[in-house]
């Protein structure tokens, strides 16, 4: 298999997803151009796996000769032109390029073994995109904070969770609505989210999980309506089910322990932040929840929580205790130590490809205010981030044991680019 390398990435997302064939279906409704939106298209979405901070970086790299090697005798676009393009940018075919991804991610048996405990399981999360105080596009959504309005976009995203690769399915943008009317809602936003996959995709995954904000019956009974399962998390002390669970559980011991351990971190070779979680957990189906049709099983976890805590050069173990709270539609032939082992994995997994895309995809960044461009850009990152997991995890498998991180594997790949005079468009043959 040998090391990685931009060029294999790149053969490899042509030969198995197609993708060379797509990048030349790119378009924008810009007259008689004197830049392929192609080449647009190849530029952006190379910026967006390299993890560019900004427009402005990529404008560097363009004019510092980056591209050089992969685009031999090619003209390339400058900031100004990338602009143009993107406020005018065709998403059908790009959404045709993610749809497809998707697809042959799960023909290629991608998920066969499932995400966890051999199940597909996805969670819905939602995120800001970016905020201002100043209104910028007519898309921008609006709050007010303090009796000062501050404009804003928001997204929400559908991932896989457990093992890796994690994968998007999908990103919904929430939209404004007029004066009278507030601005849609996350809640809106998943289901018609989890909506979009299903007509794409049919049985995209077996179980979603959500926050406490899909505590919802509409939400619960779409899951089901879909064939799927719902985990989400309750807060609210005042529902009846709630309350009926609680007082049910008061007069009982405990129905499950045990002790879990969260592995180190991958890629870092630190004992830090190591946690010990004893999990005591109370477990009962049957419960009426309203506006739910069919019954509902209700889990209680209690945490108590062991961690070092760092202060200078001591070390002081801190214990802290969580209570948590979970409406389930999954029978009791799923244990309830799988249930939490997958709220687990949504919320206080250190690798999540949730906290990745956040902090490492510059997914927040505003590369450019305008509502078509902003959904582009998140086109762009999410197929970047898709294709750029497949590639790591189905092909270079050893990487981790070899003390790779992934932050290590993009800067090999902006590396490559001007480490071997390769020309995209033999790769993407
Ligand atoms: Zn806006």
């Amino acid at each position: 298999m040998g090391r990685p390398t931009l060029q294999k990435l790149l053969t490899y997302v042509s030969k198995v997803y197609g993708i060379g064939e797509k990048i030349k279906r790119a378009k924008d409704g810009r007259k008689d151009p004197d830049i392929l939106a192609s080449t647009i298209c190849s530029i952006l979405m190379l910026g967006c796996l390299w993890r560019m901070p900004s427009l402005n970086v990529l404008d560097q790299w363009v004019k510092f000769g980056r591209f050089k090697k992969l685009f031999p005798g090619v003209r390339l676009p400058r900031v100004d032109a990338v602009r143009e393009s993107l406020s005018q940018y065709d998403l059908e075919p790009l959404q045709a390029m993610h749809d497809d991804t998707i697809r042959k991610a799960k023909r290629n048996k991608v998920f066969q073994q499932g995400t966890m405990k051999g199940r597909v399981v996805v969670a819905l999360d939602g995120f800001e995109l970016f905020e201002s105080k100043v209104k910028e596009c007519d898309a921008c959504l609006t709050r007010v904070i303090d009796g000062e309005t501050h404009y804003y976009h928001q997204g929400v995203a559908c991932m896989t969770i457990g093992s890796d690769p994690h994968v998007i399915l999908g990103i919904d943008h929430l939209h404004p609505r007029d004066e009278k009317d507030d601005d849609e809602g996350e809640l809106t936003g998943g289901k018609r989210l989890i909506r979009n996959l299903y007509e794409q995709h049919h049985h995209f995954a077996d179980v979603i999980v959500g926050d406490a904000l899909y505590a919802n019956a509409p939400f619960i009974n779409d899951v089901r309506a879909i064939g799927m399962d719902a985990i989400v998390r309750v807060k609210n002390k005042r529902l009846n089910l709630v309350k009926d669970a609680l007082g049910l559980f008061q007069k009982r011991d405990s129905d499950a322990q045990w002790t879990h351990e969260d592995p180190e971190p991958k890629g870092k070779q630190t004992k830090r932040k190591q946690k010990h979680i004893h999990v005591e957990a109370w477990d009962e189906e049957g419960f009426e929840m309203g506006g739910v049709p069919e019954p509902v099983r209700f889990l209680r976890f209690r945490e108590t929580i062991t961690q070092n805590m760092y202060q200078g050069k001591t070390v002081e173990r801190v214990e802290t205790i969580k209570e948590v709270w979970v409406v389930t539609t999954l029978g009791k032939h799923v244990p309830t130590k799988d249930v939490w082992e997958m709220i687990h994995e949504r919320w206080d997994i250190e690798n999540n490809g949730f906290r990745e895309l956040k902090t490492k995809w510059h997914i927040h960044h505003c590369f450019m205010h305008h509502p078509r461009a902003i959904e582009a850009m998140v086109m762009f990152i999410m197929i970047a981030f898709n294709l750029f997991q497949l590639y790591t995890f189905r092909r270079v498998k050893d990487f981790w044991n070899k003390g790779m991180t992934l932050s290590f594997l993009i800067e090999e790949f902006r590396i490559d680019a001007v480490r071997e005079d390769v020309p995209l468009y033999a790769l993407l043959e």
